[in-house]
């Protein structure tokens, strides 16, 4: 997979990787989210260590919590039994396993560790993984049938502009994802897709419409779940993208835009991913407020009254 000019120059750019223990999760996190059916999960999330995805997209810095090499075997197991031995009871209702990577990619996830790895998601009613379009396959359903739980798989589409995601670098056509969706569904395995928020390429003034179009696209796909992602610079090629024009850093507004304009696609379930959402925060008055509107609305799937802001106007 590595060779091409692009992803030789996209690499180029990168700062130095941080060591990454194979042995140690990078850390979990316990939220409550919404389903199709309206009911309210507990999903507990953890951030595993182990190899780098062999893609290089433009947009992408999950590489810096990756490991050079393989995931050496055992490795995830260990992780996971530690952070499941430190999450208080009572037991979520779902479990997501994120490897920074594609959980079906034997490099990534020794097919020998899934046993234990099941075993150890056993008391998780739902159990999320991530995984490009392209190594969804035969090993997703040996996965789905070793789980007690059902499988959910999350994919990338992130936008369906036709020249920005030729740009992503990420291999991925509709067409692919458009395949990848039909064969979970074929299989009764859920769809969590992530779709993005101001991808390069994209025109800033027509980023919400785009992303939109891409929930939609996921949505009449049958995606349980469509998890909107801001993109952020500092991975090194975005920043170049952005000094030549060809990258404008998503706004707190736009995020709204966005997620007020997804509400009626049920019963999929969309959200706006607020992990870093403080990076888009530019008005010391209402930033707060606003984001905290969007967490109930990722949980209710309601619509409700934009923050008025005098300092701002809510821009
Ligand atoms: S496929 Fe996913 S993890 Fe891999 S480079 Fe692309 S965005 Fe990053
Ligand atoms: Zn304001």
């Amino acid at each position: 997979m590595i060779g091409t000019t692009a992803d030789q120059r996209i690499r180029k750019l990168r700062a130095p990787k941080p060591w990454v223990d194979p042995w140690r999760a990078h850390g979990s996190l316990v939220e409550e989210e919404r389903r199709p059916d309206g009911t309210i999960e507990r999903a507990l999330t953890v951030f595993l260590a182990g190899a780098e995805c062999p893609y290089t997209c433009s947009f992408c810095d999950l590489w810096r919590w990756t490991i050079d090499g393989p995931t050496p075997a055992g490795a995830l197991a260990w992780q996971l039994k530690e952070v499941l031995d430190a999450t208080p009871p009572p037991v979520p209702d779902r479990i997501k396993l994120y490897n920074a990577s594609n959980f079906f990619d034997q490099r990534a996830v020794p097919v020998q560790d899934l046993p234990a790895i099941a075993a150890l998601a056993a008391p998780f009613v739902g159990v999320t993984v991530e995984s490009h379009a392209r190594t969804v396959g035969p090993r997703t359903l040996e996965v789905a049938r070793i789980l007690s739980g059902s499988l959910e798989v999350a994919i990338g589409l992130e936008t369906t502009h036709p020249a920005a995601i030729e740009h992503l670098n990420k291999r991925l056509s509709l067409t692919r994802f458009a395949q990848a969706a039909g064969f979970l569904a074929d299989h009764a395995i859920a769809l969590r897709t992530f779709v993005l928020l101001n991808p390069p390429y994209v025109p800033a003034q027509e980023a919400v419409q785009w992303t939109v179009h891409a929930v939609e696209y996921a949505a009449r796909r049958g995606a349980a779940v469509v998890a909107i992602i801001p993109v952020r610079s500092g991975n090194g090629e975005v920043d170049r993208l952005q000094a030549l024009g060809h990258y404008t850093p998503p706004t707190l507004s736009g995020l709204e835009d966005a997620l007020d304009r997804c509400l009626g696609f049920a019963p999929t379930v969309v959200t706006v991913d607020l992990w870093d959402a403080h990076r888009l925060a530019t008005c010391g008055k209402c930033s707060s407020a606003r984001i905290e509107r969007l967490g109930r609305i990722n949980l209710t799937g309601r619509s409700e009254a934009r923050i008025a802001c005098s300092a701002c106007g809510g821009q």
